[in-house]
């Protein structure tokens, strides 16, 4: 199993942004979920979402 496990696609489905409560997109390449409204990318570790958004990459 690699380290930079894919998320569960019925985990994604519950998801929601922490910050406009709105859709995420998992960017595979990346290994991240993606805010396009709030302009964030949470980072996935081991297949669980990291929901923080302290810890989220801003994107451009
Ligand atoms: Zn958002």
């Amino acid at each position: 199993m690699s380290k930079n496990q894919e998320i569960n696609k019925n985990l994604l489905e519950i998801l929601a942004c922490p910050l406009c409560k709105g859709n995420l997109e998992y960017n595979k390449k990346e290994n991240e979920l993606i805010c396009f409204e709030s302009k964030l990318a949470f980072k996935v570790v081991d297949g669980i979402p990291q929901m923080l958004i302290d810890e989220a990459r801003k994107l451009d």
